[in-house]
């Protein structure tokens, strides 16, 4: 059931019509991991474009934003672009890559940044943080992009037509997870979260029921996950146990651990498709697009 990469497919969604789709820039967690081992399911953190219902999405600026910048820029060739940014938590792997998105260093861009609160600052403060003189040589507010940076209070919200529900997740500090609403179906993003073996799903099973599309932290085998309670990321067994028991049509493993080389994730994937039951699973591969409404 795995879709290849379908290369010949337009890069973003300014010429891929009124089709709703996602595609994977940055399926890993915590750090980049770039080598001869990542080389299938990809070594950039965690970023999915989305396009949908004439709106472009942006879940997480990880590493992987930075190729997805390069990619619009060029597609968009000098014409604007309006981008919506959302982001699930400030933790460095999913604002990392921010400082290289090229479309924020271009005048005629319209970027929308929308996401709640740091752990402890506000996002507005951190996201210029990691820019700041020791860090970085440029600082966010010298990015000639049009930037927005909103602060989310309200757990349900939309962007253009698209409505979105928010639930915190269980990882440390203030992290979120999403359901996006398209005319093609719902997407669910929930790239850090730490369910409980055995419980019940709770808000994110609530927020995931029957979605069409969901992914979701499935960072640690059970082995694993028996040394790393508390660590705030998912245990393979568990998250594809809460996606079914939620009624969820496609799951896709995200967050993949910076020390699980292809061989692994794909023995990730052979034992998460033991226990899925009717339900379809992938593991997120950079690269892939997947289209809405063709499953
Ligand atoms: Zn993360
Ligand atoms: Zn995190």
């Amino acid at each position: 059931m795995t879709q290849a990469p379908q290369n010949s497919e337009p890069a973003s969604s300014i010429a891929a019509g009124n089709t709703v789709w996602l595609k994977f820039w940055g399926v890993r967690g915590s750090i980049p991991t770039p080598g001869a081992g990542t080389v299938r399911y990809g070594g950039n953190t965690s970023c999915v474009e989305v396009s949908a219902d004439g709106e472009h999405l942006i879940l997480d600026a990880g590493s992987g934003i930075r190729p997805l910048g390069l990619a619009l820029s060029a597609e968009a060739a000098g014409q604007p672009l309006t981008l919506t940014l959302l982001l699930t938590h400030t933790h460095w792997d999913h604002i990392q890559g921010f400082p290289f998105f090229v479309p924020a260093y271009q005048p005629q861009n319209q970027i929308r940044v929308l996401g709640y609160d740091g752990a402890r600052r506000a996002l507005q403060y951190t996201l210029a943080g990691q820019m700041e003189s020791p860090y970085f040589p440029v600082a966010l507010a010298q990015m000639p992009g049009n930037i927005v940076i909103e602060e989310l209070k309200e757990t349900s919200f939309s962007v253009g037509k698209l409505a979105v529900r928010a639930v915190r997740t269980k990882h440390p500090g203030v992290t979120m997870g999403y359901r996006i609403e398209t005319s093609a179906g719902s997407i669910c993003y929930i790239p850090d979260h730490e369910s409980t073996p055995g419980e019940h799903g709770g808000e994110v099973g609530e927020l995931i029921a029957g979605a069409d599309i969901v992914l979701l932290d499935a960072q640690y085998t059970a082995d694993e996950y028996a040394m790393k309670k508390g660590w705030g990321h998912g245990c393979l067994d568990d998250v594809v146990r809460i996606a079914r028991e939620a009624g969820v049509k496609r799951l896709f493993l995200f967050h993949h651990d910076p020390a699980h080389d292809d061989g692994f994730v794909d023995m990730m994937l052979a034992r998460a498709r033991e226990l899925a039951g009717p339900m379809i699973v992938d593991a997120a591969k950079e690269g892939e697009r997947v289209v809405l409404g063709r499953l």
